[in-house]
């Protein structure tokens, strides 16, 4: 087989909605699809929690703004709460983009910006990585053909924001602290207001 001729399709197995081989399984939702999901939780009468996720501390307003927080796994299954073992995800109406770009991920290549890259943890990547591992946009673009928009997408509201730090930082109405110890940052994290940072 060659790299051209692979089709990406999901087996199904639920991998991606769990955590991974012990790895901290990480699905960044925005803070409108974080409301959105906590809304449809209340709801379905589903026990879901978000913990914060992408932060930058703004030293000069002493707070902590949210760029994006990350679906608490549940105890017992390590997994989405919104994943049922027998139909698989229950919120596919309103899943996040992450989930939908999947298993095309942003992977973050400095402070403030991201590439699209293929997660070597979901399954059928692991089956055909012999492959993938040479493949280029180009090749991206045609094997995950309806995952490739939504990460475009994931990518280009991610710079959005990123743009919108910027940008507030010029205009000096914040600023980012890009050399900062863990143990003032974990001082920060327990005591500064948060704000939350988001596009329309
Ligand atoms: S929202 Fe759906 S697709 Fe995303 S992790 Fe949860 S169950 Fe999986
Ligand atoms: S790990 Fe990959 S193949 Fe398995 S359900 Fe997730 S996206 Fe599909």
């Amino acid at each position: 087989m060659e790299l051209t001729e692979l089709n990406y399709e999901c087996i199904k197995c639920g991998t991606c909605c769990h955590e991974i081989f012990g790895s901290k399984k990480r699905i960044p939702i925005y803070p409108k699809e974080a409301n959105k999901l906590i809304e449809i939780a209340k709801k379905k009468g589903i026990a879901f929690k978000i913990i914060e996720d992408l932060v930058f501390p703004d030293i000069l307003n002493k707070k902590i703004l949210v760029v994006t927080y990350k679906i608490r796994l549940d105890n017992e299954t390590q997994g989405c709460p919104f994943y049922d073992k027998r139909n698989g995800c229950t919120v596919q109406e309103i899943k996040p983009l992450a989930c939908k770009a999947y298993p095309l991920a942003l992977k973050q290549v400095d402070a403030f910006n991201f590439q699209i890259s293929i997660d070597p943890l979901c399954n059928y990547v692991i089956r055909y990585y012999d492959f993938l591992k040479n493949a280029d946009f180009n090749n991206i673009k045609k094997i995950f053909r309806d995952e490739y928009p939504k990460a475009l997408e994931h990518l280009k509201k991610n710079k959005k924001i990123m743009l919108k730090i910027k940008k507030l930082e010029y205009k000096n109405k914040i600023q980012i602290s890009r050399k900062i110890m863990l143990d003032d940052f974990n001082k920060y994290l327990n005591e500064w207001e948060r704000e939350e940072i988001t596009t329309n």
